[in-house]
């Protein structure tokens, strides 16, 4: 999603939120604010910005890599991980996520919703098929436990509802969860991924999908445990993040459709992403990159105009090379909580 538009700080959300209900339709909510606004003044910076240390490392050294923005990108200077410094206190993503905002996450799952989104529907049915070479033989049967964290417009509950599966979900934004759970439903628990441990319990699921979410996330070694401790032993984890290590996001960070601020705060490369779940106590069983929830337009407009080629298909076929040298936008791991805890094997 875009975050090129201003955004507004989380007491204004909060307020133009408050005035959408008490204000009658056909009033100029905008108006109503802007009225305020001069009245109570600009505020300086729409989220408290707090230096954090390297997720992977525990490094407080760095480089900016944006220096221009509010929030630079760093490279840490320990282990080169790229990430945002400094960063939205969890209250503030919390707020993005909860309220409606012009250029929203609520209004566009809100908008996909409706639209039924054509290729947002095409990319999440992907998202499940490119699991099945892991999927237990359980995966065929009733009852089988899966957890969509971060699970936004819910398409994933629905389809995995009706494959049989006991599906569940965890998402942020407390109005998309309550939608889902009274318009459609589904079993949705409203919070954090730690929020959802609390509430579901350990050992409690085979198959956890974390998708395009971790990105997110103020504390992403907390959610990765957390998902960790909800699986049974044996249990799958599927993680997808933007590729910190693409070629897009190598050619024009700036421009790279997922580096925008705050939906974006990690940039996971391959190394990075894999370290971070071995750390966790989970076994990587599989690693890939594909075009998946990126543009592929934005992609095939990119290497047409790098290689001099003359068409869209010979940019498609490269396109496909990429993927295997670990270049596209979609990075992707799956991973495994063994039988046995790994630090229990050594006895
Ligand atoms: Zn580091």
């Amino acid at each position: 999603m875009s975050t090129k538009a201003p955004l507004a700080p989380a007491p204004y959300l909060r307020l133009r939120s408050v005035l959408r209900r008490i204000i009658p339709v056909g009033i100029r909510h905008s108006r109503v604010l802007s009225g305020l606004r001069k009245r109570i003044g600009r505020p300086r910076s729409m989220f408290n910005l707090v230096a954090v240390p390297c997720v992977l490392c525990g490094s407080k050294s760095f480089s900016p890599i944006t220096p221009n923005r509010t929030a630079p990108v760093v490279r840490c200077g320990y282990c080169g991980f790229l990430y945002v410094n400094r960063q939205p206190s969890e209250s503030d993503v919390r707020s993005y996520y909860e309220l409606e905002t012009q250029e929203g996450y609520t209004r566009n799952i809100r908008q996909w919703q409706r639209e039924q989104n054509a290729r947002m529907e095409k990319v999440w049915i992907e998202d499940m098929e490119c699991l099945s070479p892991w999927l237990p033989p359980q995966a065929k049967t009733k009852g089988f436990r899966f957890l969509d964290a971060g699970c936004a417009t819910g398409f994933q509950l629905v389809s995995a509802t009706e494959r049989g599966w006991d599906a569940w979900g965890i998402e942020l934004s407390e109005p998309i969860a309550l939608e889902l759970r009274t318009t459609s439903g589904l079993q949705v628990i409203n919070g954090t991924i730690e929020d959802g441990l609390r509430a579901l319990g350990a050992d409690n699921f085979s198959l956890v999908l974390m998708s395009h979410v971790l990105e997110h996330m103020p504390k992403p070694r907390s959610a990765v445990e957390a998902a960790y401790r909800l699986l049974k032993p044996g249990g799958l984890i599927a993680i997808y993040v933007p590729n910190g290590e693409g070629l897009q996001a190598r050619h024009d960070f700036e421009g790279w459709e997922w580096s925008g601020f705050p939906d974006h705060l990690w940039f996971f490369s391959s190394m990075a992403l894999r370290r971070l779940l071995v750390e966790c106590g989970f076994q990587v069983e599989g690693m890939w990159t594909c075009v998946g929830h990126s543009d592929a337009g934005k992609l095939y407009d990119l290497v047409k105009e790098q290689l001099h080629l003359d068409n869209y298909e010979q940019a498609g076929a490269v396109a496909e090379v990429l993927g295997p040298m670990g270049l596209l936008s979609d990075l992707r791991i799956v991973a495994r909580k063994p039988i046995k805890p790994m630090d229990q094997t050594g006895g």
